[in-house]
């Protein structure tokens, strides 16, 4: 791996993840920009973007005008628009959000905060055990615009996009320093030294790390890691099965996601760890899966133990404190001049990024 030039462009994107993926794209439209994404890893899209459950979100359970609610709706838009145009595998599956009990959100709750964001095509289901064989609720909202998309590719594919636009990328390129200077930053990195008038923090787990290499201090991203069973053998169901959202829980609960290769996988819980790197198989497998199982069976019938088995885990960058009693917005954020933050982009980020991109050129 050689070390490059000291070089300089317009403008720096810190991590080759669909985030920085997204942003570079939407620069690199606008004629003349010289773009270079910075990526540490050997390749692109191996961070957060490619451990988590690969849901193209509808935009159900965000605080109504938060960034979260906006981006998502906006960007699950602009996300099946680019999958159609460049051959990226999805699948429009829908969702149901089933059952309730007193420790979760009712249905009625989670079905009105989504009609005031503005998520109009969700439906009530009175006669669910008609509709759908195997589960135990009889009443459910059916959300039909919700999907799955194949996170890799979609992460590639706009890299890709952002290539032929002009874009550069270089991985193995940890950025380990930053300067402020007269007309923008020097960033130092494990291949070189890079000067750029405007620079893009989307380094997703690392970017208060990032932000502090800079003198901001303000963030503190806290890692909290969701884990994942999968089935040994086929389930019956055609679309997502999600439990209404535990109260003030730092995820929506243990569910039923398919992946495009037609297999079935539970999860992920949510439990904050003490490091950004925690990603080692848990060695309490065994009653970890007791919990997993209990959780399904309050939402369907026929599981048991000998289908699950462990599969791998993400970690959340949550800008919420383990002690923390609700959600924090993402942070899309102009901190200093020709500086932007995108901090605490946790879930819906992969189906919001398009629209994150968005938001990033109208700051610049
Ligand atoms: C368990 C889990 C499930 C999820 N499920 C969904 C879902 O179903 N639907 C959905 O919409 N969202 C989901 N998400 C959220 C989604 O995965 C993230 O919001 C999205 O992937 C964030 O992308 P990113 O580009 O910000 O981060 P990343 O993919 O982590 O990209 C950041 C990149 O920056 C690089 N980097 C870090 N430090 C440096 C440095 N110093 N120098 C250079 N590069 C650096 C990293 O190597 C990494 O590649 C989930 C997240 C998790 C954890």
């Amino acid at each position: 791996m050689s070390a490059i030039q000291s070089i300089q462009v317009d403008c720096v994107v810190i991590g080759g993840g669909v985030v920085g993926a997204a942003v570079a794209v939407e620069l690199s439209k606008r004629s003349g920009q010289e773009i270079l994404v910075l990526e540490k890893g050997p390749r692109i899209g191996e961070g957060v973007t490619s451990r988590n459950s690969g849901v193209i979100h509808a935009g159900i359970y965000y605080p109504p005008h938060s960034l979260k609610a906006e981006t998502c709706i906006e960007g699950q838009k602009l996300l099946y628009q680019w999958c159609e145009e460049h051959q990226v595998p999805f699948r429009k599956t829908g969702k149901w959000i089933v059952g309730q009990t007193a420790e979760q959100e009712s249905l009625e709750q989670i079905y009105e905060n989504a009609k005031i964001c503005g998520v109009k095509s969700l439906k009530w289901s009175s006669t669910l055990a008609d509709e759908v064989d195997g589960l135990f609720a009889d009443r459910g909202i059916f959300s039909p615009e919700t999907g799955i998309v194949d996170p890799y590719a979609y992460c590639a594919s706009l890299m890709h996009s952002a290539e032929e636009n002009g874009a550069m990328i270089i991985s193995n390129a940890q950025v380990t320093s930053v300067e402020t200077t007269r007309d923008g930053y020097t960033l130092t990195s494990s291949r070189g030294e890079i000067r750029a008038q405007t620079v893009i923090n989307a380094a997703g787990l690392d970017s208060d790390d990032i932000a502090r290499m800079v003198g901001i201090e303000k963030y503190t991203l806290y890692p909290c890691r969701g884990d994942y069973f999968k089935f040994n053998t086929p389930v019956s169901f055609r679309q997502l099965i999600y439990p209404a959202k535990p109260k003030n829980a730092p995820g929506l609960g243990v569910h039923l996601t398919l992946s495009l290769d037609g297999s079935y996988r539970l999860g992920p819980d949510a439990y904050y760890v003490d490091t950004k790197e925690s990603f080692q198989d848990p060695v309490n497998q065994d009653e970890k899966r007791d919990a997993f199982l209990m959780s399904a069976r309050k939402l369907f019938k026929a599981v048991d133990a000998n289908m699950l088995s462990y599969d791998t885990c993400g970690i959340r960058p949550k800008l919420r404190a383990p002690n923390g009693t609700k959600e924090e917005d993402f942070v899309i954020s102009k901190d200093l001049p020709g500086w932007v933050n995108l901090i605490g982009i946790e879930s819906p980020g992969l189906t919001a990024a398009l629209a994150i991109a968005k938001r990033v050129a109208q700051l610049l």
